[in-house]
C-alpha cells in the first residue's frame, strides 16, 4: 500500500505556483489508482496555512508543512531538511513534486540522504496491473521511456504543461507542524533580494497560453529592399505584451548576433526553440517569418494548435506542420492582428 506525499513550496504571494497544482492533480489521480494507497501534503513556506486551504477539499488525509522565515526562499540547505523532515514524517513511499528550480535543485540530494530514487522530467503517470508506471522522454524528445520501479521511497519530478492545474473548493485545513533541522553554517547563503529582467526583456513565459516564434524573415530585406528591424522589434514587443504571449525564435535568427547581422536585442539563445533549443509546451503557437524546416518544428511536438505567416506558400509549414498556414506578409498581418488586440 503505498504513500502517497504530495509536496509543494509556496510562492512569494503564499500561493502555490501553477506547476504544484498540476503535480496534485497527478498525486489525486494516482492515489485514485492505486488500490489502498493515502495521500498526504508537505508544503514548505514562510506561511503556508492560505495556501493548503485552497487545497483543502483535494483529498489527503494529512497536510504537513514545515514553516518560518527560513523557509521563505529557495536555498538548498533549508528545503533539502525541509523535504526530508516531511517525507520521514509522512513515512511516505511515492513522492510526487512539480519540476520548480527549487524543487529540481534540492531533492536530488534528499533522495540521496534517503537512499531513495528519482525519476524527473516525468510526463505521463498510469497504472497497469495495480503498478505505477511513469513516463519520460530521452534524448531530447526521441525517445520516449514507460518504467517501474519496486524501491521505495520513489521521488516523482513531474513536469509543467504535463497535467491539468488542480481545481477543487477551498476549506480549511488544519496542518501539523513538522520541524526540520539544519546546520547553522548552511544559513550563510542569505537571499538579499531578486533581480529579474526588465518587461521587455522577460519573454519567455512557459505559462502563457500562445507562443509567437518569430524567425530570421524578420531581420531580410523586405520587398522594398530595405532592413526593416527596428519596426519587427515594435511589433514583436507589441504583440507579447498585448496577448501576455512567450516568445521563441528559429536558430538562423538568434545566430545572427554572433554573426553581425542586425538583431532583436531582445531576443537570446534561451529562446531558440526546436532540435537544439527547446520543447515547450503551450496551447497554441504562432509562427511568424520562420520556414517550418524540420530541425525547428520537432520543438514545436507539444503545441496543440499551430499557425504561421509565411510569405512562401511552400514553406515547411504548409507540409503538414502547421494547422493553417497565412501566406501573407507578416509585417502587415501582425499591424493588423496588434490594432485589433489594442481595441
Ligand atoms: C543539427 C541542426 C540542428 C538545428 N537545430 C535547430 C533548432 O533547434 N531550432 C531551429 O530553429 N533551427 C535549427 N536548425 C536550423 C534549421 O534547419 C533552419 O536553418 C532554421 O530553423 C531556419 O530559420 P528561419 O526559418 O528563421 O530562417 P530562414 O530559413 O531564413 O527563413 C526565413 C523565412 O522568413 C520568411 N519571410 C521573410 N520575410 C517575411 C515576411 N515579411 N512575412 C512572412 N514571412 C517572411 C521567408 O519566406 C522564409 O521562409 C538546426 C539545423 C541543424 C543542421
Amino acid at each position: 500500500m503505498e504513500k502517497i506525499l504530495f509536496l509543494a513550496h509556496t510562492q512569494a504571494d503564499g500561493t502555490l505556483p501553477s506547476a504544484a497544482r498540476e503535480a496534485l492533480s497527478a498525486a489525486v489521480d494516482l492515489c485514485r489508482g492505486l488500490a489502498g494507497s493515502s495521500l498526504a501534503v508537505g508544503l514548505i513556506g514562510q506561511e503556508i496555512k492560505s495556501a493548503a486551504d485552497a487545497i483543502a477539499s483535494c483529498g489527503a488525509a494529512r497536510f504537513l508543512a514545515v514553516t518560518g522565515a527560513e523557509f521563505a526562499v529557495s536555498r538548498y540547505a533549508s528545503d533539502a531538511a525541509a523535504i526530508e523532515s516531511l517525507v520521514r514524517q509522512a513515512d511516505a513511499t511515492l513522492i510526487v513534486a512539480p519540476a520548480t528550480s527549487r524543487f529540481s535543485r534540492a531533492i536530488p540530494g534528499v533522495v540521496q540522504r534517503l537512499q531513495g530514487r528519482i525519476e524527473t522530467h516525468i510526463s505521463g503517470l498510469d497504472v497497469a496491473d495495480g503498478k505505477l508506471r511513469v513516463q519520460r522522454w530521452y534524448y531530447r524528445q526521441r525517445m520516449v521511456a514507460t518504467l517501474t520501479r519496486s524501491h521505495r521511497p520513489w521521488f516523482l519530478v513531474v513536469d509543467a504543461g504535463v497535467f491539468s492545474p488542480w481545481e477543487g473548493e477551498a476549506g480549511s485545513a488544519s496542518p501539523e507542524n513538522v520541524a526540520a533541522e539544519f546546520p547553522e553554517n548552511c544559513t550563510r547563503t542569505r537571499v538579499i533580494g531578486v533581480q529579474s529582467p526588465s518587461a521587455n526583456t522577460q519573454t519567455i513565459r512557459p505559462e502563457a497560453d500562445v507562443l509567437f516564434v518569430a524567425g530570421a524573415g524578420w531581420t531580410k530585406k523586405q520587398a522594398d529592399g530595405e532592413l526593416h528591424v527596428k519596426e519587427a522589434e515594435e511589433l514583436i514587443l507589441d504583440f507579447l505584451k498585448k496577448n501576455n504571449a512567450s516568445l521563441g525564435s528559429s536558430k538562423s535568427l538568434v545566430d545572427q548576433s554572433v554573426e553581425g547581422e542586425a538583431v532583436l536585442p531582445f531576443m537570446s539563445h534561451l529562446n531558440q526553440v526546436g532540435q537544439t533549443g527547446s520543447t515547450p509546451r503551450h496551447p497554441k503557437g504562432l509562427a511568424t517569418c520562420c520556414h517550418g524546416e524540420e530541425p525547428h518544428a520537432v520543438g514545436w511536438r507539444f503545441i496543440n494548435e499551430r499557425r504561421a505567416i509565411n510569405l512562401d506558400a511552400n514553406c515547411g509549414w504548409a507540409q503538414g506542420k502547421a494547422d493553417v498556414l497565412y501566406v501573407a506578409d507578416a509585417f502587415q498581418v501582425m499591424k493588423k492582428v496588434n490594432e485589433l488586440l489594442g481595441q
